[in-house]
């Protein structure tokens, strides 16, 4: 059985998902590695590259190693980043993130290598982990020397290394273990954003829906529930619950949604038309990919507009660059079709509050039209926190949730792009695509993705405000 840092961290992570992907992979319903995680690691081997490309230009690097393997005869296996040899005998870890900062987790892992370094009876010496420089703006060509550090993390590490060197003893029995208990898991107290994807191997008998789709409930609340074995919403009083978990379990009661009038109104009283519903796609990357910005921020390269006039009028307008470029035609193009008066809706504003307060930062000219953006900007999210909840949303508002039950009609299903990552990925191919026809049916597939993004606003919007007019209401919570 051997066990990589990947293995130590999934251990550290649950040991139990470690152990049934380990030793059941056929039954672990183990998620497969997501777009943006495939991303996350194509950055971290740019980021590498570069970091490799500094060693490599010093006068003298005969001392280093790249890729250096350790395998201990029990199974663990080590690849470092970079080791130094030292005149003493000893190494220096250099262990490579491709993030701005240094986390716990990293700190973790790499006393993992080093514990295996120390295990085949080398010495250690000091350990670095080596990241991103947060300040760093790219002017020109890339310069490693500014946009990488070196932070000296050698007493963090081993300070770490006792217990780091139990806990791979106890993954490696573990993993040397035929069976474990496989009737629950300890995720049953906490709350469904913690849970993996084998929730439900462990808790097969946990019924749908449940405890675990009432929103913001308390470790102790759900800790009450488990003692007293109430999964299911039937098993819950309404008097027990915090107002927002009422609504959810009044949704599930009536079996259909609960409508509070008094949010909605209160929603709508802000409102001021022409109503805009704006959606930005932006560029993401850790290493800065065109002069001015820094690691990994955010580029926005595109924008959906649809302004719906008081008298029902719904006109359409967008931007796409066509290349990399620093926002300044798409803020332009936003100034084109945004007049001065009326709300901006967004569906979870933060997102494109911070692009707006990026690109203020980004040109100073126009901080007074971006500024005044973000004060005009409302959520549409906000109508299903409390004003529209239905149990078929699963706990949730993300509109990928709420759009398949209120507007079924409108759909990602057949679209070649249909999320923010895969945006993201298109729009890198669209720009560097030579062959033109793949180029504009990427091009095309990125129009219509957005579109849909502010199409599928509208149309919510618009049902809401239909079940405004007609009164509708369950009188719950008013
Ligand atoms: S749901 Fe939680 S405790 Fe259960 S296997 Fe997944 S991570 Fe582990």
């Amino acid at each position: 059985m051997n066990l990589t840092k990947t293995d130590f961290i999934q251990f550290l992570n649950c040991p139990k998902s470690f152990w049934l992907m380990r030793n059941k992979p056929d039954e672990c319903p183990c998620e497969e590695l997501s777009e943006y995680g495939q991303k996350l690691i194509k950055e971290g081997y740019e980021f590498e590259s570069y970091v490799t490309q500094l060693i490599k230009n010093l006068p003298d690097t005969s001392s280093f190693e790249f890729q250096k393997t350790f395998e201990t005869e029990d199974g663990l296996f080590a690849r470092l980043d970079i080791a130094r040899h030292n005149d003493d005998g000893s190494i220096n870890i250099y262990e490579i993130k491709s993030s701005n900062s240094v986390k716990d987790e990293h700190i973790y892992d790499t006393a993992f290598q080093a514990a295996i370094v120390r295990r085949l009876g080398a010495k250690v010496g000091k350990i670095f982990i080596v990241h991103l420089n947060k300040d760093y703006m790219r002017q020109g060509d890339i310069e490693p020397e500014k946009m990488i550090v070196f932070a000296d993390k050698t007493i963090k590490v081993k300070e770490q290394l006792p217990k780091i060197d139990s806990q791979i003893n106890q993954a490696l029995a573990l993993l040397d273990q035929e069976s474990i208990d496989e009737t629950s898991c300890s995720c049953l107290y906490l709350s469904k954003s913690n849970h993996c994807s084998s929730f439900d191997y462990f808790n097969p008998d946990i019924p749908k829906p449940s405890i675990y789709n009432l929103p913001r409930i308390s470790s102790r609340k759900l800790e009450d529930f488990v003692i007293e074995n109430r999964f299911g919403l039937d098993d819950l009083d309404s008097d027990e619950l915090s107002k927002l978990q009422k609504l959810v379990l009044s949704s599930h009661q009536n079996n259909k949604p609960h409508i509070n009038l008094a949010d909605i109104e209160n929603f709508f009283s802000y409102l001021r038309y022409p109503l805009y519903f704006l959606d930005y796609e932006a560029y993401g990357s850790a290493i800065p990919v065109i002069d001015g910005l820094r690691p990994h921020a955010h580029l926005p390269f595109q924008f959906s507009l649809h302004v719906l006039e008081e008298n029902g009028t719904l006109t359409h307008h967008e931007y796409l660059a066509e290349e990399i470029v620093l926002p300044i035609k798409l803020v332009e193009a936003l100034e084109k079709y945004i007049g001065d008066y009326g709300s901006i809706i967004a569906w979870h504003k933060v997102y494109e509050n911070s692009r707006n307060k990026d690109m203020a930062q980004l040109y100073p000219a126009k901080a007074t039209f971006l500024n005044d953006l973000i004060d005009r900007t409302l959520d549409l999210e906000d109508i299903f926190k409390t004003g529209y909840v239905d149990i078929a949303f699963g706990g949730s508002t993300s509109i990928k949730k709420v759009l398949p039950v209120i507007v079924p009609e409108l759909s990602y299903d057949s679209m070649d792009i249909a999320d923010g990552t895969s945006a993201m990925d298109g729009w890198a191919r669209m720009i560097t695509e030579k062959d033109a026809n793949k180029r504009e049916k990427l091009k095309q597939d990125l129009l219509a993705y957005c579109k849909l993004d502010t199409l599928a606003m509208v149309k919510i919007f618009q049902f809401i405000e239909a079940q405004t007019n007609e009164g509708l209401s369950d009188g719950i919570g008013e």
